[in-house]
C-alpha cells in the first residue's frame, strides 16, 4: 500500500483492523518493555490516500466471499464485540480492477481439545492486551490474603507452548520483567512466579545447533523450564501432555506456528503445498484475471518448481514492494484496468533472497544467523553483540519515524525505570 502509485490507481484497504502490527517486538509489550502503540502502524499513515482522495477509501470489514467473474469482493463490516453488539454487519461490495490478496495466516491447534478457549495467541496487539492484564492480574490476586500455596503457584505459573522464534522471544521477555521487575516490586510472590516452556521437539529448530544450544543455555540460567512435550488437552486450568503429566497453569500463551485460515480455505482458488493461495513467478494468481496474493496467505504452486516461503515479515514485505512496482509498471503501460493486462510484459519474476533470522532470548542476549540456510557459510554470533544488532535491525525496520521514536523512547524509560506495571 506504500509503495503504489496512487497518480494511477485509486487504493481500496477492506481489514478487519486500521493498522499494521510490527510483530517482531510484539512479544515486548506483552510485559511493558514496550508500549502497545509502539508496535501499531495506523493504515493511514502508511497510505495517506485513503484519508483523502476521492475514490481510495479503507473500510474496516472483512471480506466474505469473491467473484473474480464480475471483479467484486463481498465485505461485511466488523464490530467490537460487546460496544456494538448490537449492530448487525452490513454487507457490501467492492468492485476492483486488480486485486491484491494478503490474509495472512492463523495460528495453529492442530485441532488440540480447550486451545481456542483457554490459550492466548501471540498475533495481534490485543492478544498482547489479554496476555498483559491475564499476567498482573494473575501477580496481584497471587497477593491477597486466604490463597492456598497451590493455588498461588498455579496463578503464577506461566506456561508457553512452542519453541519457535516467537515462544523463545517471549520467554525471555517474560523471565527479564520477572528478574528485574517482580523480583523488586511484588517480593511477597517472587519465589512463586515460573515460566515452562514446552516444545515437541528442538527449540529454535531453524537455527544451527551451536545458536540452539546457547539459546537452551541462557534461557535455562534465566530460570525458564524447558520442556520436552506434546499437549494433550488443554483444561481451563491445567494442560494435560501426551505423557499424562498434568501441568497446572495461570497464564497459557499459544505458539506453535501458523497455518492457512478459514477464509483461504475456502476460496476456490488454486493452492499451494500446505494449502495457500497458489501464485506463479509473477505472484499472480493463475486461471483468473487481475488477482495476486502476498504474505503468510500464499504460497508458490508446484508448477513453478520453487518452494514455498517461509511465514516471514521479510517475505511479506519484499513480495508486497515487488507487486507495488509490478502494478505501478502494469498501470504505466496502459494495463491497470480489468482485463486490460493480458499482453503486458511483466518483466523479472518474483525472487527471494533471505537475509538471516534473528531472536532474543532475554538479559541482553539475542542469536543473529545472517546465513542463507544452516549449511551456508556467512556471520551466526550470539550473545550482547547479536542482541545490539537485533535491537539496531528492528528499530530501522520498524515501519514510521513516529515509532522508531516511541519505541526508542519506551527502551529508554524501561531501562531507567522499569517496566510499567499498571493494570489499565
Ligand atoms: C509474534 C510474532 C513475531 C514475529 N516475528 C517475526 C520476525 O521477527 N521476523 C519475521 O520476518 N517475521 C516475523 N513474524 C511473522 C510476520 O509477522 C508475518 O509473516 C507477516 O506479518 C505476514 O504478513 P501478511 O501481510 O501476510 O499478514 P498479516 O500481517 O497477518 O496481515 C494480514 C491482514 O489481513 C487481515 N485479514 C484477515 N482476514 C481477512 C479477511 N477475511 N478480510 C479482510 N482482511 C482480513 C488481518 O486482519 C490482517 O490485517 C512474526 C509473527 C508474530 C505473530
Amino acid at each position: 500500500m506504500k509503495s503504489i502509485d496512487t497518480n494511477i490507481y485509486d487504493v481500496v484497504c477492506v481489514s478487519p483492523r486500521n493498522h499494521m502490527v510490527f510483530t517482531p517486538l510484539l512479544a515486548s509489550t506483552c510485559v511493558g518493555t514496550l508500549e502497545f502503540r509502539s508496535v501499531a502502524e495506523p493504515i493511514g499513515r502508511i497510505q495517506p490516500a485513503i484519508s483523502h482522495a476521492p475514490g481510495s477509501y479503507f473500510f474496516l470489514a472483512r471480506c466474505a466471499a469473491l467473484d473474480p467473474e464480475s471483479h467484486t469482493v463481498h465485505c461485511e463490516t466488523v464490530t467490537d464485540g460487546t460496544i456494538s453488539a448490537s449492530l448487525e454487519p452490513w454487507k457490501f461490495q467492492v468492485s476492483y480492477d486488480k486485486l491484491v490478496i494478503a490474509l495472512g495466516a492463523e495460528a495453529s491447534t492442530f485441532g488440540i481439545n480447550g486451545v481456542k478457549e483457554h490459550a492466548t495467541f501471540l498475533r495481534e496487539v490485543h492478544h498482547a492486551q489479554e496476555i498483559r492484564r491475564k499476567l498482573l492480574l494473575n501477580l496481584m490476586l497471587s497477593d491477597v490474603p486466604g490463597i492456598s500455596e497451590e493455588e498461588k503457584r498455579r496463578l503464577l505459573h506461566c506456561v508457553v507452548i512452542g519453541g519457535g522464534p516467537t515462544g523463545v522471544e517471549f520467554s525471555g521477555e517474560l523471565s527479564d520483567f520477572i528478574t528485574s521487575d517482580v523480583h523488586e516490586r511484588y517480593t511477597h510472590v517472587k519465589e512463586y512466579i515460573h515460566v515452562t516452556l514446552i516444545e515437541a521437539n528442538e527449540i529454535l529448530s531453524s537455527f544451527d545447533v551451536r545458536l540452539r544450544q546457547y539459546a537452551t543455555k541462557q534461557l535455562t540460567k534465566s530460570g525458564v523450564r524447558l520442556v520436552r512435550g506434546v499437549v494433550k488437552d488443554v483444561q481451563p486450568e491445567n494442560i494435560i501432555l501426551n505423557d499424562g503429566t498434568k501441568v497446572p497453569y495461570g497464564l497459557l500463551v499459544w505458539s506453535t506456528g501458523v497455518g492457512p485460515s478459514q477464509f483461504t480455505k475456502s476460496l476456490e482458488l488454486p493452492k499451494s503445498p500446505g494449502g495457500r493461495i497458489g501464485v506463479d513467478e509473477w505472484l499472480r494468481v493463475p486461471s483468473i484475471q487481475d488477482t495476486f496474493a502476498i504474505g503468510d496467505c500464499s504460497g508458490f504452486l508446484e508448477s513453478t518448481q520453487k518452494t514455498v516461503l517461509p511465514a516471514l515479515a521479510q517475505v511479506a514485505e519484499r513480495q508486497g514492494k515487488y507487486l507495488a512496482r509490478l502494478l505501478n509498471q502494469i498501470g504505466k503501460a496502459g494495463g491497470g484496468y480489468a482485463n486490460q493486462a493480458k499482453n503486458i510484459d511483466l518483466g523479472d519474476q518474483f525472487v527471494y533472497k533471505h537475509l538471516g533470522s534473528m531472536a532474543t532470548v532475554g538479559r541482553y542476549k539475542a542469536l543473529v544467523d545472517l546465513r542463507q540456510s544452516k549449511e551456508a557459510k556467512g556471520l551466526s554470533l550470539a550473545g550482547f553483540v547479536s542482541w545490539f544488532i537485533w535491537r539496531s535491525a528492528y528499530l530501522t525496520r520498524v515501519v514510521s519515524w513516529r515509532n522508531r521514536f516511541y519505541v526508542a523512547i519506551n527502551w529508554l524509560t524501561t531501562l531507567i525505570f522499569g517496566r510499567d506495571i499498571s493494570r489499565i
